[in-house]
């Protein structure tokens, strides 16, 4: 009995050690700066505890004077949500074909589902990952010829790296197709000096958990006008008619932001600019650390482009490459995570039509999230360049 509690107390210290030296580093953690708290404490002391209040107003208030134009905001509860309600906006239905760009989370695509329409996937060009101009036109002029004018453009700044936006703003104009600026992972990016979000027909933010800035789940749309806003709104809580009663002569939906996770919103706006400084930091570190050392890659800013570095992308030579890095990170408390798997590939997506050149099938490939929260020290970094290093 003696012998076996020494040797219980013995294992249990071996554990304590283990996860002082490898404490885990994540992907991408929340990070709260503060303040939060006394926001959601007012939305208790006031009893607004519901989807609508003072805390959503001013957080809807907060990101408008981020984004710093003429857009108008809603708060609903994920950036899912805001996809589904922008294309539903924009007039897609049962039937349709909307364009989406394939490289990207499945969050991008899966709404084109949800209201009966059909994919058209289009593959990314390498300056920026994001959707080829090229391709995109081609894909147009293709479905065009079939009789079947595409609805609306799903294009993705991903990983906060802008898309092309003049090329695509451009092609959206000469067919007449409206753009569902899915700017997810770009909160705190711009382009010619002007906010992600701020150019699509409609944008889209998400406030996951592992984004930028998060209420722990929650996202939002921009609109253009306070009609289309109000629409949304109106859309969001369940489609009510103007009348004492409960009347509906829409379908509504369940999506507006609860005004206790707004209090965290609000909180986390007086942070972002901070949290966009420490991931590009990240991003700087790493590229010092590992580009002349090794074989890996970065994706570099476009002239005009400002990129948020919500996660830091490397390219590694090869699958093998990649895969060698990734389980030793693993083995190592670390998390890493290949590139998002494009919507072409995907089992739920794969019989859509596609118009791509292999391009983000390659990325796929080769590509590694590394660590990127901004809660990140010097040390964590540090412990995954040295092994980046002794395995590359
Ligand atoms: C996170 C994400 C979404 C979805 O946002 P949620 O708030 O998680 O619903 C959509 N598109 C992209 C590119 C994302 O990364």
């Amino acid at each position: 009995m003696v012998h076996y509690e020494i040797n219980g107390l013995a294992s249990l210290n071996l554990i304590a050690l283990k996860t002082t030296v490898n404490e885990k580093i994540w992907l991408s953690s929340p990070h709260m700066g503060g303040t939060e708290e006394t926001y959601v404490k007012e939305a208790f002391d006031t009893n607004w505890v519901a989807p609508l209040g003072p805390n959503v107003n001013q957080f809807e208030k907060a990101i408008v004077n981020y984004v710093n134009e003429d857009v108008h905001v809603a708060a609903l509860s994920s950036g899912t949500a805001a996809i589904h309600l922008a294309l539903e906006l924009l007039g897609v239905q049962s039937g349709d074909e909307v364009i989406c760009q394939s490289f990207t989370f499945s969050a991008s695509a899966n709404p084109i589902l949800y209201l009966g329409a059909t994919p058209v996937f289009v593959d990314s060009e390498k300056d920026t990952w994001n959707i080829s101009p090229d391709l995109l036109e081609k894909a147009i002029l293709d479905r065009i010829a079939h009789g079947k004018k595409p609805k609306a453009i799903v294009a993705v700044h991903l990983y906060g790296m802008p898309y092309k936006v003049d090329h695509i703003s451009k092609i959206s104009e000469r067919y007449g197709i409206p753009v569902v600026e899915d700017s997810a992972e770009a909160l705190g990016s711009s382009y010619e000096n002007r906010k992600c979000g701020s150019f699509g027909d409609i944008g889209v933010f998400s406030f996951n958990g592992n984004k930028i800035i998060t209420t722990s789940g929650g996202g939002a749309l921009l609109a253009k006008n306070q009609e289309i806003k109000n629409r949304a709104v109106f859309l969001a809580t369940q489609a009510r008619d103007d009348a004492p009663h409960y009347q509906h002569s829409s379908v509504g939906y369940n999506y507006r932001m609860s005004n206790v996770l707004a209090g965290i919103g609000r909180g986390q706006m007086e942070v972002l600019d901070q949290r966009v400084t420490a991931r590009r930091k990240n991003f700087e570190f790493y590229k010092k650390h590992l580009l002349d050392l090794s074989d890996i890659e970065f994706l570099d800013e476009q002239e005009g482009f400002f990129c948020n570095r919500w996660l830091t992308c490397v390219l590694t030579p090869s699958f093998e490459h990649r895969e060698k890095i990734r389980l030793a990170l693993l083995e190592e408390e670390i998390e890493s995570r290949p590139l998002w798997k494009p919507m072409h590939l995907q089992p739920i997506f794969k019989n859509f039509l596609n118009f791509s050149d292999g391009t983000s099938e390659n990325l796929f490939e080769r590509g590694l999230c590394l660590p990127s929260g901004s809660n990140l020290t010097e040390n964590d970094l540090q412990r995954v360049v040295k092994h980046i290093l002794k395995n590359q």
